[in-house]
């Protein structure tokens, strides 16, 4: 997000441009020809492959830290009930939800939802998750600034997400048969929202992270050694996002340099 923050055009310009020398050289590698979409394919790649790892490291680390159970003896429902308590929170509910990694705080009506798992079970990880949902529930209440601002977009990410297959797909038709790229534009703007609301989310997340970790040591609620466990899981937890945002970045780069390399050629 701050990439965009000073100016918009320049910004992109210049990201546009790096983009393109970086795919130039990554093609040089590979002696492609079509030296822009190779580089692109080869970022692609990269990024699948760190997600996979990064994915496969956050299912190793929360599967490990479920084995370490809390000493206190606490659920996840419990440590979450316990750090809404502390921070002065009374009207936010903790309720069981079903499935796995549906952990999340709505602040429409004001929950922590908690999956089956963490909602029960007395461990590190159980207990990471769900200071970290309640961590949501602290920004909701101080007005964190990152917070209002994903949550102000959230309905236009909701439309732009559910047209930009469609709008996108028409858009490389119409530039295919007449050449015309107003469609692809309307595409990559639509596009272009969803990546900024990937990058708005990160410093939601680890903020999030940040007031759980420092409350679970304030409070005393676990021992060292689950702190650590618990920080160590939220760690990869955030990395998921950062590999997502970067992801939606390259992809928003791909679609943009399309509009962009049709005017110079
Ligand atoms: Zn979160």
């Amino acid at each position: 997000m701050f990439l965009f923050k000073k100016n918009k055009d320049n910004g992109k310009n210049f990201i546009l441009k790096l983009w393109h020398n970086f795919s130039f050289a990554c093609s040089k590698i590979f002696k492609s020809k079509e030296h822009k979409m190779g580089g692109y394919y080869l970022i692609f790649g990269v990024i699948f492959v760190v997600s996979l790892i990064v994915q496969n490291k956050l299912k190793a680390k929360f599967a490990f830290y479920s084995q370490l159970h809390l000493q206190n003896g606490m659920s996840g429902k419990e440590i979450a009930e316990k750090m809404l308590y502390d921070n002065g929170i009374r009207n936010v509910q903790v309720i069981s939800v079903p499935g796995q990694l549906t952990d999340h705080y709505n602040p429409v009506d004001k929950t922590v939802n908690l999956s089956e798992e963490v909602y029960m079970q007395r461990n590190a990880a159980a207990a990471a998750v769900a200071a970290h949902e309640c961590g949501h529930a602290v920004q909701h209440q101080v007005g964190y600034a990152a917070l209002k601002l994903r949550s102000s977009l959230v309905p236009l990410v909701n439309v732009s997400s559910k047209l930009l297959n469609i709008i996108l797909i028409a858009g490389f038709l119409v530039m295919a048969s007449s050449g015309n790229k107003t469609l692809l534009a309307v595409a990559v703007v639509l596009f272009g929202i969803t990546t900024l609301f990937t990058f708005i989310t990160l410093p939601v997340e680890y903020d999030a992270s940040n007031r759980a970790l420092a409350w679970l040591e304030k409070s005393g609620t676990v021992t060292k050694q689950e702190q650590e466990g618990a920080k160590d899981a939220l760690k990869w937890a955030a990395r998921t996002y950062v590999v997502a945002a970067l992801g939606s970045l390259a992809q928003f780069l791909y679609f943009a340099s399309m509009l962009n390399g049709g005017r110079r050629n």
